[in-house]
């Protein structure tokens, strides 16, 4: 029965000690030494876990098989290797005066018996062991292939997660960050989204991943999903999940250099694939400003996800009607001073937030360069038919007036200047059941600033039957 064992099965046996090396971690090489037909010892690439740049599979098993015979010459003895012996190997081999050397596939970068060189052939060097190569070649390459490229995969896996920084883009160093006041949350990011192309976009994901209901808040211009710091900590205690993009161009995402890679499509698109990307369900959608802009056209690409909506100073596009005079004085503000002062913004607009808060809402942009986003967003508001969102605005407009059917929440904040009370009156009148807003005397655009009694109403609200 012995006697029946041919080199192909032997090399069957070596190439289980391949596979053994590859769950170790090792590039997957494994050897057998034969001696009158029984195996006498086996070895596999070991060089990692070693830390012996000479445990190489013949060396392993050539030491294991002079050991177990007592006898650093290995006469009579045949190995079995995957793989074409490098020059190492075949020294070794020759030393040892093993009968025969049989290979599977051959090694055209440092194979030493007749890819590179031929050791074997060297009349010098060589006076008895045979080779031969080309034995099971194809399952031997096959595990070595897969191998290989498995690790490609888990290398462009990893390569991904770091997000490397595209070159037409800057990202907001991390000591920006430090220590900003009620913002303990850690920061998730996403680069392979497709409209992203490497992009970085940061998010904040909290709360259990099962939740029947997810708040999906989501800021505007120059704002940042620090914005609703004061609101998330309510939906978290009610035991939901709270999901906050800061949109390209804002807060911690990347921020291209140029005005023009900003556009309303691009940002509705960066929404659309998070959403699926995290398979959002039971979307409750928290809006404000631009947040409400591209996030009232969410639905109708998705109806199925969303389940309620709290929609604060913000308005539809449509394009088919005038913009307000306090956008236009908004925009023009833009226009003639594109970097103005966003902590000064912020402390005008909320008096009662601290130093520390104004100043963390500029922490994104520590100079104009990061500042694209800012004097992209006052243009691309949708201000003619064919400006690019108007159309999936106005198809928007149709379906809140029309299809939806979830609670509404409305909330204004009566001092804005920009998106108050008048342009909320319009959209009041385009979200079917929206019940009477909740108007608050004292707060300018930055409603969320409010923080937890709007939360708690957001909450009763979608509670309520
Ligand atoms: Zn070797």
């Amino acid at each position: 029965m012995v006697a029946s064992m041919t080199d192909a099965s032997f090399m069957d046996l070596a190439l289980v000690q391949a596979r053994a090396a590859v769950a170790a971690g090792e590039v997957p090489v494994g050897a057998v030494i034969v001696k009158d037909g029984q195996v006498v010892a086996t070895g596999r690439n070991a060089s990692i876990g070693s830390h012996d740049p000479t445990s190489h599979a013949e060396i392993v098993a050539m030491r294991s098989a002079a050991n177990i015979l007592g006898n650093y010459r290995l006469d009579g003895c045949d190995l079995f290797v995957t793989l074409e012996p490098c020059a190492m190997c075949s020294g070794a081999m020759l030393h040892a005066r093993l009968n025969r050397v049989v290979f599977g596939a051959a090694d055209p970068k440092t194979g030493a018996a007749g890819s590179v060189v031929n050791l074997f052939d060297n009349t010098t060097l060589n006076h008895q062991t045979r080779v031969e190569g080309g034995v099971q070649s194809e399952a031997c390459s096959a595990v070595l292939q897969e191998f290989f490229r498995n690790k490609r995969s888990e290398q462009d896996q990893q390569r991904r997660a770091l997000h490397p920084l595209r070159e037409d883009a800057l990202r907001t160093p991390d000591a920006q960050f430090a220590g900003l006041p009620d913002y303990p949350w850690e920061p998730r990011y996403v680069s392979d989204l497709p409209v992203l192309d490497g992009l970085r976009m940061h998010y904040l994901d909290e709360g259990p991943v099962d939740a029947d209901r997810v708040y999906l808040c989501l800021h505007g211009n120059p704002a940042w999903s620090y914005l609703y710091r004061k609101m998330i900590p309510v939906f978290l205690q009610a035991g939901h999940r709270v999901i906050a993009p800061d949109m390209v161009g804002f807060g911690k995402s990347d921020k291209p250099k140029r005005e023009s890679a900003h556009s309303f499509s691009f940002h509705r698109q960066t929404l659309l694939e998070l959403i699926e990307r995290l398979d959002l369900q039971g979307v409750v959608l928290v809006v404000q400003d631009w947040g409400g802009l591209l996030g009232l056209t969410l639905p109708i690409a998705m109806p199925e996800r969303f389940a309620g909506l709290v929609v604060m100073n913000t308005m539809l596009a449509t394009g088919d009607t005038a913009l307000t005079p306090g956008f236009l004085a908004w925009r023009e503000m833009c226009a003639k001073k594109p970097e103005f002062d966003i902590a000064r913004l912020f402390a005008r607009s909320n008096p009662g937030l601290s130093e520390a808060e104004w100043l963390a809402f500029a922490a994104p942009f520590p100079d104009r360069g990061h500042r694209a986003a800012t004097r992209a967003f006052p243009g691309l508001v949708p201000d003619h038919m064919e400006s690019d969102g108007a159309a999936v605005s106005r198809q928007a407009r149709g379906y809140w007036q029309t299809q939806w059917r979830g609670p509404t929440l409305m909330a204004v904040g009566m001092k804005d200047p920009v998106l108050g009370p008048r342009v909320m009156e319009t959209l009041h009148s385009q979200i079917q059941g929206c019940f009477a807003p909740l108007f608050f005397a004292e707060e300018g655009h930055f409603l969320p600033e409010v923080g937890a009694p709007l939360a708690q109403a957001a909450l009763q609200f979608m509670d309520s039957p």
